[in-house]
């Protein structure tokens, strides 16, 4: 597990609040670099300059508390007073990386300054048993911050208690603390090694087990483990401690009924600093001791806004999560939409085929009798002529009209007409060779084109039809007469000439008594 620094190698350092005190309801923060001591210097002057101005009850000076003339004449004589301070225990605490006082303490340190108009310096101290130590052998004047004791009180004064805190119990999260707990039953607590609050405890609760720890970090790895059931300690101290570790399984779950109650201490071979220093402490303005305290919770509810940091970074990724998933629906969304709109699409071409290919097949169909109409029997004539060209081979033509049609429609209607059309047109296509194409060339005239067909060949076949035609029983019992002109295609002849050739046979027929087939 990592251990905590508190403070130490974070930018907070660098906005140390200028003495601690409220400048017209605003805490007054300057920024301070480690290295430059000399604009550090100045910028305190002239920030202490500004409050005096400013807040003139900065100006308090040791006359106002009540010093006698031999406190006044002692702290006159003695111009600097050493401050022990425990290095570790922040935000209570502490020194910083240039051997600086900090810490709430340390503002407290500033108005007795102020007070008693005397400078303090603070010793290097290792740890708390190197402070009480040093205590001992004098090299201390005052400590900090301390609980009295009978054992301390035989080399150091104590004043009245300036900062108290509670007792608080670190446990894991889902376990419950009961008071009860702290007596007989077993269950083990623990504290780190050396601290007032254990003499507290065994008073209070004399059957308590306790556990002495090196440190918290110990103390908390102990609980977090489950190796004991809590830690006590400092009620700020744990949940600073447990937010900067991110021991997110343990929880402060109860406090005690019992208090640090810290004082300043004083040698005790000097009584006149620790009467000076309780008129201080008498003195103090309880308005100024919560800005204290509520700066320095401010403070670190600063660095415990890296998490809150760490929630807003959850919260854009899951943001984007949420808009890269719409983004995913609405995408696949859009898919479906084009994938449907394409099968539309190709539903529509599907269709449009069909009706193109309906289309074509109209524009070559004759309505009425449903064979080849003018136009195909022009485009299969051309062909034909191309054909042979290439192939060298013959093609003949057989153009064919019903004879006294005029007659029929006259005496039977239109409709009987239609209708002698039509099966017309069936035998027609049943009597001639697959090879061949007819179609309806206009009227009551159809035309027959015979592939690969000499002169001969199809005139015989023109033959047929019209003997065919003649024995044919119409619809109605009606019997069609029919005459056929015959021509072969000339080599290089125009569609036209051949058909003008062709029309001329048909006349030819017609005119020699018709029911008969001439060749052109
Ligand atoms: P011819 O022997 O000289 O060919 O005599 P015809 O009466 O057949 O010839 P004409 O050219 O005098 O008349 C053609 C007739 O064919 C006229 C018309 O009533 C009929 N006819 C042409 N097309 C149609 C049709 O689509 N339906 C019906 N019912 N009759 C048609
Ligand atoms: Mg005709
Ligand atoms: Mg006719």
């Amino acid at each position: 597990m990592a251990r905590v620094h508190f403070f130490g190698g974070t930018s907070l350092w660098h906005y140390k609040p200028a003495l601690g005190r409220q400048v017209k309801g605003k805490v007054l923060y300057i920024k301070v670099s480690q290295k430059n001591y000399v604009k550090r210097l100045f910028i305190t002057l002239i920030a202490g300059w500004f409050l005096l101005v400013l807040n003139p009850a900065a100006a308090q000076s040791s006359n106002d508390i009540g010093l006698t003339q031999a406190e006044r004449d002692y702290l006159k004589a003695k111009k600097v007073v050493r401050v022990c301070v425990d290095p570790d225990r922040l935000p209570f605490d502490g020194v910083d990386e240039d051997r600086q006082h900090t810490g709430l303490s340390k503002d407290y340190f500033d108005i007795f300054s102020r007070m008693l108009g005397v400078e303090m310096v603070v010793p290097e101290v290792q740890d708390w048993n190197d402070l009480i130590s040093k205590a001992k052998s004098r090299e201390c004047d005052v400590v900090s911050q301390i609980n009295a004791s009978e054992k301390r009180k035989s080399f150091l004064d104590f004043t009245t208690p300036y900062f108290y805190l509670p007792l608080a119990v670190v446990t894991r999260y889902d376990r419950i603390f009961v008071e009860e707990s702290l007596e007989g039953a077993g269950t083990q607590f623990a504290v780190i090694k050396g601290d007032i609050a254990i003499d507290k405890l065994r008073n209070r609760y004399p059957s308590i087990v306790l556990v002495e720890v090196k440190n918290n970090i110990q103390a908390m790895e102990l609980v977090y483990d489950g190796k004991v059931f809590g830690y006590i300690g400092a009620q700020g101290a744990v949940a600073f401690a447990i937010q900067s570790l991110n021991l997110n399984k343990l929880a402060v779950t109860g406090s005690l009924p019992l208090r640090y109650e810290l004082s300043v201490a004083t040698r005790n071979d000097e009584p006149l600093l620790g009467s000076a220093f309780e008129k201080a402490i008498l003195h103090l303005d309880p308005k100024e001791g919560q800005s204290i305290r509520d700066k320095w919770i401010a403070i670190t509810i600063e660095k415990v806004a890296d998490y809150t940091l760490l929630w807003l970074t959850l919260l854009v990724l899951g943001t984007v999560l949420v808009v890269s998933l719409y983004w995913n629906h609405y995408l696949a969304q859009a898919n479906r939409k084009i994938r449907d709109t394409l099968n539309d699409l190709h539903n529509v071409q599907a269709q449009l085929k069909d009706q193109n290919r309906m289309f074509k097949r109209q524009s070559i169909t004759d309505a009425l009798t449903g064979i080849y109409n003018r136009l195909k029997l022009d485009e299969d004539l051309s062909y034909a002529v191309k054909r042979s060209e290439r192939t060298k081979s013959e093609f003949s033509i057989i153009l064919l009209d019903i004879d006294n049609f005029k007659q029929v429609n006259d005496r039977f209607g239109h409709l009987v007409g239609d209708e002698l059309l039509k099966a017309f047109s069936s035998l027609l296509v049943s009597a001639i060779r697959k090879s061949d194409i007819v179609g309806r060339w206009g009227g009551e005239e159809f035309l027959i084109i015979c592939p690969d067909t000499d002169l001969q060949g199809c005139g015989k076949l023109a033959e047929q039809l019209r003997k065919r035609i003649a024995e044919h029983e119409f619809p109605g019992k009606k019997v069609l007469n029919a005459s056929l002109g015959v021509a072969v295609h000339q080599q290089e002849e125009k569609t036209d000439i051949m058909i003008a050739r062709v029309d001329k046979a048909l006349y030819r027929a017609k005119k020699l008594g018709r029911n008969r087939v001439e060749t052109g």
